[in-house]
């Protein structure tokens, strides 16, 4: 009696397992028909906002959204675009062919927050890599970006695929320093000539590689999600609202929310989008992660009149005195430093691991700290001033640029125990509870796509349709943005101007 019990019990299990995983999306779908599906979105990151952007194009889903800061994307800085993942050597091909993708894709939901300018890729003498052994990737993203033109014409964000890269030797680099700097540049050759004016050559390895990595807006992606989702009637945006309790309630959860006072709402379906404090609600609901948080910080610096600059990435060894140094341009000669140092960008302790029983993992006091207070003014000039002169190992007169305001830092999540990994998006570990755990910002559609996929059986395979924006309205509103979060507006303008 008792074993046929524990068959049906069994078999009933099985059953609403199934229900549960393969046909929710047609029963959601089915019910979407009559009522529309609430979705709470925890988080308004770049990945909570896209999300919501996604869903919201929908009329048969009703987003709400909630962000504790006063605005949108106010996470940790965004500034590469990682067309291609160049800038990480470590990584295998097949997570640099899956940013490559997701930045076309980043590109034609996000238009105007791209600053349209080359990277170049250097390996320095000091350095035991070898630029030959870049090549075989840069050839294997170049043949995938000509692919995915030759598929959809729409793709070719990146410039004409057969330009995707080109090397440099250091008898052109010679040429270039002689010409002039040009008022706006037109070609690859003239994105390099600010850098052979500034090139110690004895420094680097030939040759240089100019790819079509671009850049990536922060305040501009901030502004576009915030325009977008303001003229979306079914998506509410709760800025200053912070979820403090999540519980499952019915089929679905209910979330408690501090505004003004402390309210709760009922949604069907709960996205994670919480970036670096994500464990929090995995602890509430009790589904267990591994996953890591670290802390990282990148350094501004005025340095006027040297010309259209491209990004100049040299490469090396991650946690050691000679670690990457990175040089992202912006509009009025502000530039923004990485040194992947433990001085500059990287800190000891920085990279904290969930353990215990808790999805949480728990970073070192100060730098907890760091994240809710600032930094002090004399840590501010200490370390932007070990990341220009980082810089200027390779670029003399970069010596002589200036700290230029607070740092762009942050804490960011990183899914599993893979330090290295780049390319991440979305897991549904429990029912109608997806958790958005993203490494990259252009990761942010992969993972909205893919909720639409678990929610709705129909969807087809493409980016909503994203309001249409005027470049204008967007960096006005960036800039505006920036200088809420009292950083310079140049970090929100046009690059070519
Ligand atoms: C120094 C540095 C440089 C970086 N450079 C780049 C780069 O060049 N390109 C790139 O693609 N990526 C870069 N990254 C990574 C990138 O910043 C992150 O991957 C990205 O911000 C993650 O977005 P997210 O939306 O997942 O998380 P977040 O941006 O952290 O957003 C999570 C949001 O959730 C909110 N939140 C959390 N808990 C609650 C709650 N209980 N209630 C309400 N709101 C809540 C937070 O306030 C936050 O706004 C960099 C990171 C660092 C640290």
């Amino acid at each position: 009696m008792l074993v046929r019990l524990c068959q049906l019990l069994t078999t009933a299990y099985i059953v609403a397992e199934f229900i549960n995983r393969s046909l929710f999306p047609m029963f959601q779908h089915a019910l979407a028909a009559a009522k529309p599906i609430r979705v709470g979105i925890i988080g308004g990151g770049v990945a909570g906002s896209t999300i919501a952007m996604h869903l919201s194009a929908r009329d048969d889903v009703e987003v709400t959204l909630f962000e504790q800061g006063q605005s949108l994307v106010n996470g940790p800085p965004i500034c590469h675009l990682h067309a291609g993942g160049n800038l990480y050597r470590e990584i295998d091909d097949q997570q640099c062919l899956t940013l490559l993708q997701e930045s076309i894709d980043t590109l034609k939901l996000f238009p105007h927050c791209a600053n349209v300018r080359p990277t170049v890729i250097v390996v320095p003498q000091r350095d035991a890599g070898d630029v030959a052994a870049l090549l075989p990737r840069l050839q294997l993203l170049q043949q995938h970006y000509q692919q995915l033109v030759a598929a959809d014409p729409s793709n070719q964000v990146l410039g004409e695929p057969c330009d995707y890269f080109r090397c440099y030797s250091e008898a052109q680099l010679q040429q270039l320093a002689l010409k002039p700097l040009p008022a706006a540049p037109t070609q690859h050759d003239d994105w390099l000539i600010p850098l052979a004016k500034e090139l110690d050559f004895d420094s680097v390895k030939w040759p240089l590689i100019l790819v079509q990595e671009y850049g990536l807006s922060l305040f501009r992606l901030a502004a576009s999600a915030e325009l977008t989702l303001a003229a979306r009637t079914n998506c509410q945006v709760k800025l200053n609202h912070k979820v403090t309790a999540v519980k499952r309630c019915g089929g679905g959860f209910r979330l408690t929310f501090g505004g003004s006072s402390q309210d709760s709402v009922y949604v069907d379906y709960l996205i994670n989008a919480c970036g670096h404090l994500s464990g929090s609600v995995d602890d509430e609901l009790q589904v267990p992660a591994q996953r890591m948080v670290e802390f990282k910080a990148a350094y501004l610096a005025s340095w006027a009149g040297q010309g259209h600059w491209p990004e100049v990435i040299f490469h090396g060894e991650r946690g050691t005195p000679n670690g990457m140094a990175q040089l992202t341009p912006y509009a009025d000669g502000l530039f923004q430093l990485h040194g992947m140092t433990e001085s500059i960008t990287l800190f000891s302790d920085g990279l904290a691991r969930a353990h215990g029983g808790s999805a949480q993992p728990k970073l070192p006091l100060p730098l907890r700290r760091k994240l809710k207070d600032g930094w002090p003014q004399q840590l501010v000039e200490q370390r932007s001033r070990a990341a220009i002169d980082h810089l200027a190992v390779f670029l003399p007169n970069f010596a002589n640029a200036n700290p230029a305001g607070k740092p762009l830092y942050g804490a960011q999540q990183i899914p599993g125990q893979d330090v290295s990994l780049r390319a991440a998006d979305v897991e549904f570990p429990a029912p109608h509870y997806a958790r958005a755990e993203i490494v990259k910002a252009n990761s942010a559609l992969p993972a909205a796509k893919a909720i639409e996929r678990q929610l709705f059986a129909d969807c087809a395979d493409t980016a909503a349709a994203a309001i249409a924006l005027s470049p204008l309205q967007v960096q006005q509103r960036g800039e505006q943005i920036a200088c809420e979060r009292n950083y310079p507006a140049a970090l929100a303008r046009r690059i070519p101007a």
